[in-house]
């Protein structure tokens, strides 16, 4: 029988487990809960109340007095089964009133997990592409720029510099995945008339490491980890730029404590470059009528705290109306497509998606925004299959369009 290793938690996450009330404050927050109310096992509750009585009769008062005790395969199954239903999205850190980190708890369970061999058999798929592909989708690492192709002009960045104040790192999703190739494609076109002297790392870009990370097989990304840092130290760039919010937080948060040394250049979100560049007169835009939602996305808001300045490039648009759904900022629900879930159980996704369109519908709004390329694909997706008459786009496409 498998064990689990009481090692992949840290001395503070052993006392959070032990600093749960039950008070059950994080259950009714839970995205894929709601939708899958009879598995209880996705419950911030009871993944914790599983992880205690694990560590207890493996190593506590109770293994003590009657010896030790691993869980059983079943017990491990369960908890597994719940533990990977999550989309991590951290709405249940922010309500629990004893300040849990949850996030940081579920992605140490998978790394127990992972240990103990209990894990979703796709995620030895996706290791196995990542580390020997360098992208999440499998195709030729060196077509990383294909999106680029068909652009009208293709700016000098692209690929034509090995040397640049910025690098535009454009992420797994938009390089690799035709739906989101409008995402990079806006987003090249807004630095070049901004003037950002900026390159791409091509086929020298490889995955962040994120998918790895939140699957709990940490260690299989620090090759990406260590490659990534040295190709943008090569290029000498000051920062680092990335529109995707789950590169932006491995990049920003990740990458320093994993290297155990200081990056040497700044990490931003394409929102905060873009509303720099507004502030500073470097970006004008035409007038639009639009009345438009913002979706924040669970790794650029509730785990890096970026909200504003998505808000900011959004008002800076003469005449856009922007409305909140009924929950935004740090309550704000999930696209349902975070964590790895999408992977494990599709109709999860699409069932948490479904939910926040319904909410993006109810504002009256006739554009939903958001700031990454997978919410995008997540969002619209579900607005085609609910036939909800709105247009889904990332801020940078937005932004690109009203370019004066
Ligand atoms: S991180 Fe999100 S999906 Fe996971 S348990 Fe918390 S609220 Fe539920
Ligand atoms: S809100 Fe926090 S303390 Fe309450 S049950 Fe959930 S994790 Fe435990």
């Amino acid at each position: 029988m498998a064990t689990l290793d009481t090692r992949r938690f840290t001395f503070m996450q052993l006392m959070e487990l032990d600093a749960c009330t039950r008070c059950g404050e994080c259950i009714k927050w839970c995205p894929t809960f709601a939708e899958k109310p009879e598995r209880d096992a996705i419950t911030p509750l009871r993944k914790i109340e599983a992880v205690r009585r694990f560590l207890n009769r493996q190593y506590g008062l109770w293994a003590r007095l009657f010896g030790p005790r691993p869980p059983s395969n079943e017990a491990l199954q369960e908890h597994s089964g719940g533990t990977y239903d999550c989309t991590l999205c951290g709405r249940c850190g922010v309500v629990c009133p004893v300040h849990i980190n949850t996030r940081s708890l579920w992605i140490a369970m998978r790394e127990a997990l992972v240990d103990a061999g209990a894990y979703p058999a796709q995620l030895d798929h996706l290791r196995e592409t990542i580390t020997t592909k360098y992208n999440l989708s499998g195709d030729p690492n060196e077509k990383r720029l294909i999106w680029s192709e068909n652009l009208p002009q293709v700016p000098e960045g692209v690929k034509g510099k090995s040397q640049a104040e910025v690098v535009y790192f454009v992420g797994c999703v938009s390089s690799f995945y035709p739906q989101s190739y409008s995402v990079p494609q806006s987003t090249v076109q807004v630095l070049e008339r901004a003037g950002v002297d900026f390159m791409t790392l091509g086929g020298e870009e490889w995955c962040c490491g994120f998918p790895l990370i939140i699957a709990g097989m940490g260690e299989a990304a620090l090759e990406s980890v260590r490659h990534n840092v040295e190709a943008v130290r090569r290029s000498r760039a000051r920062q680092v730029v990335t529109g995707c919010p789950s590169c932006y937080h491995t990049w920003k948060h990740d990458y320093a404590r994993l290297l155990g040394e200081p990056l040497g250049f700044e990490v931003l979100h394409i929102t905060e470059l873009i509303e720099q560049v507004i502030r500073a007169g470097r970006l004008a835009l035409r007038p639009s009528e639009d009345k438009v939602t913002y979706h924040d996305p669970c790794d650029l808001g509730r785990t890096s705290g970026v909200y504003e300045a998505p808000r900011n490039v959004i008002r800076a648009i003469p005449g856009v109306t922007l409305v909140e759904m009924e929950h935004h900022h740090e309550y704000s629900l999930c696209c349902g497509g975070g964590g790895d879930v999408e992977m494990a159980d599709a109709e999860l996704t699409a069932a948490v998606a479904a939910r926040r369109i319904a909410e993006a519908q109810a504002t009256g709004a006739s554009v939903l925004l958001s700031a990454c390329q997978q919410c995008k694909r997540t969002l619209a997706g579900a607005a085609r299959r609910e036939k909800v008459r709105l247009r889904v786009l990332d801020i940078t496409e937005l932004v690109a369009r009203q370019m004066a």
